[in-house]
């Protein structure tokens, strides 16, 4: 039975699509059968795993509006197969976002996902959902579908607050709509060591959050900006480049840390064991206004090294 898990942070722009694409053909690459779902109207998930998001014939719209199943929406892209690193793509298009307004209407409006994938779990290790950067429909239709949720996150001062809404988000959804459904980890993405605050941020994280945070961390690496204008994941585009090194070693580490599916359910822990202290960055220490203000334009200049 497949693990599933969101790559979710309201936050736009923190790397969850790079880590959903990435950590797919990571998992790939270790043997592990892997379905992707694009949950965000961008299709920007679609288009980084070499599908033309405007070419797609079914998508998960069809799905969530129960007009395909998944097992006929899926599909290959034929490069990833070629690289050894193949995984199933549910893609997404513009189209999705009129789901929104379409399922409001609709019963079952947040568990439509969770249905759907019900008859596919068995064909999986792994089920991976990209989601949109805010906390709508779309994303409560993923928190309902999935075990657990990954969070990228940079460690930069705002992305310590955004944190916050989100660990409010997967509580109630734990409270009122499904109880398996936990933090799965913190992943440090975009990290650049030279930077002194994204170094204390870390560190604070992973004081707070201790084993919640993953050890792998995703370095900034222009090639993993690159990939997407090829239509691949950087761990395909290019295998050697640091960022995609540490996509496979992230994969590795999930494969290994991971309990079975059944085992996530009945261990999922209740919502106030979700450690929140030190969400607050005021509280915990770590920067403050002036040190963040500082920080920023000398981050700018690292930015695509
Ligand atoms: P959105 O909220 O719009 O869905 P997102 O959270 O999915 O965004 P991405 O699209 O994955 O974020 O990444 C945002 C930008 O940062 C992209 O241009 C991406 O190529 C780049 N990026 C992501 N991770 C890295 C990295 N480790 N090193 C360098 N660039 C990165
Ligand atoms: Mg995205």
């Amino acid at each position: 039975m497949a693990k599933i898990f969101c790559i979710a942070n309201q936050k736009g722009g923190v790397g969850k699509t790079t880590t959903t694409v990435n950590l797919a053909a990571g998992l790939a690459k270790v043997g592990q059968r892997v379905l992707m779902i694009d949950l965000d109207p961008q299709g920007n998930a679609t288009m980084g795993s070499g599908i033309d998001k405007r070419q797609l014939e079914l998508s998960v719209y069809d799905v969530l509006l129960e007009s395909a199943t998944v097992a006929k929406a899926r599909v290959k892209a034929d490069r990833l197969e070629a690289a050894g690193c193949g995984y199933d793509i549910l893609g997404a298009n513009r189209e999705l976002a009129g789901a929104e307004v379409e399922m409001v209407a609709l019963d079952r409006r947040e568990k439509r996902l969770r249905t759907a994938l019900a008859s596919v779990g068995a064909e999986y290790d792994f089920i991976l959902i990209d989601c949109p950067p805010s906390l709508s429909l779309l994303t409560l239709n993923g928190l309902c579908a999935a075990h657990g949720v990954i969070v990228p996150m940079q460690c930069e001062y705002f992305a310590l607050e955004g944190l916050t809404d989100l660990v409010n988000t997967i509580k109630q959804v734990h409270a009122n709509l499904n109880k398996n459904l936990q933090i799965i980890g913190l992943l440090r993405v975009m990290f650049d060591p030279r930077i002194t605050l994204q170094q204390q941020v870390s560190d604070q994280l992973k004081a707070h959050f201790g084993d919640k945070v993953f050890d792998t961390v995703i370095p900034r690496n222009v090639r993993l900006a690159e990939a997407p204008s090829y239509g691949l994941p950087g761990v395909v585009f290019d295998p050697v480049a640091k960022g995609s090194v540490a996509f496979v070693a992230f994969a590795k580490e999930l494969v290994d840390k991971m309990p079975p599916a059944s085992a996530l359910q009945s261990a999922a822990p209740p919502p106030e064991d979700v450690p929140v202290v030190g969400v607050n960055p005021t509280e915990s220490g770590v920067g403050g206004a002036n040190t963040a203000a500082a920080t920023q334009p000398q981050e700018k200049n690292h930015d695509g090294v």
